[in-house]
């Protein structure tokens, strides 16, 4: 499928991903082609920014093909409204931090989606640092950052984040997340990212299954509904660098 898909510029290799079916919401669509890949890859040259293959970014860290993106986007869509909050655990490069950005927070110019936020969590301060500077980059990534709604933050992404609740006086909000997304793979479905979902919220998480011993990971879609109800779903058969314990 990579062969087909790469493309010369942005804008082809996600026209191209877009025919062929690996990016089906014309919303995602949108939000790929308006954040270039080739500020958040390991190499700018078009065989590198625009071909729909992981590439490594150090620290034992890969930017993931961009239909795994895409991919991760179509799953949490209907919880990617404007004006949304959402966390993105392993930010690494911080391209789908970006994309989550374009399609929560609205342009500059048009009205502010007031209560929009995205921050990208990483556990290794290099990736925290690179995901900010790559979207530092543009000026539309600029924007952001100095709107203060996109954030790149360090923490262990097993215990989420929390942000300040709206009613100020210092407390923390418990469920505050419209959607979560995990960029790699955890050993099990950690309760406290489900607690931080608001209601309703939604959980992306790839897990690896430890007890068939074969490792092998599939995506599990949770949803927290409007009555704090939660369902699990597994989805497809993924492949993830593991969500583990910061390298010493
Ligand atoms: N979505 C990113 C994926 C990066 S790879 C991208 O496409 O660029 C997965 C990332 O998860 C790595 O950057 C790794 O440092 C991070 N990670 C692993 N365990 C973590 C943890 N416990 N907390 C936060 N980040 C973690």
């Amino acid at each position: 499928m990579a062969w087909q898909c790469s493309g010369s510029t942005n804008e082809e290799l996600i026209d191209n991903m877009f025919k062929n079916g690996l990016i089906t919401s014309e919303r995602v669509r949108d939000a790929m082609k308006n954040v270039d890949r080739k500020y958040y890859t390991p190499s700018t040259a078009p065989e590198i920014a625009y071909a729909d293959s992981p590439q490594s970014i150090g620290h034992a860290a890969t930017i993931s093909a961009p239909h795994m993106h895409a991919s991760a986007c179509e799953a949490l869509l209907p919880y990617l409204a404007t004006g949304n909050k959402v966390l993105d655990i392993g930010s690494g490069s911080g391209y789908l931090t970006a994309i989550f950005a374009e399609l929560v927070i609205v342009p500059e110019g048009q009205r502010p989606g007031g209560t929009a936020q995205v921050v990208g969590l990483e556990h290794i301060p290099q990736l925290r640092d690179l995901g900010e500077l790559n979207l530092a980059k543009s000026r539309r990534g600029k924007e952001l950052l100095a709107s203060g709604k996109v954030s790149f933050v360090l923490g262990d992404g097993r215990k989420g984040w929390k942000l300040p609740s709206a009613s100020g006086e210092g407390e923390m909000e418990e469920e505050i997340w419209d959607a979560i997304h995990v960029g790699a793979a955890a050993k099990v479905l950690h309760p406290e990212l489900v607690k931080q979902l608001k209601a309703p919220g939604r959980l992306f998480i790839p897990v690896e299954e430890e007890e068939h011993g074969n490792g092998q990971q599939w995506i599990w879609v949770v949803d927290k509904d409007a009555n704090g109800v939660v369902t699990k779903k597994r989805a497809e058969g993924v492949r993830y660098v593991p969500l583990t314990d910061r390298p010493a």
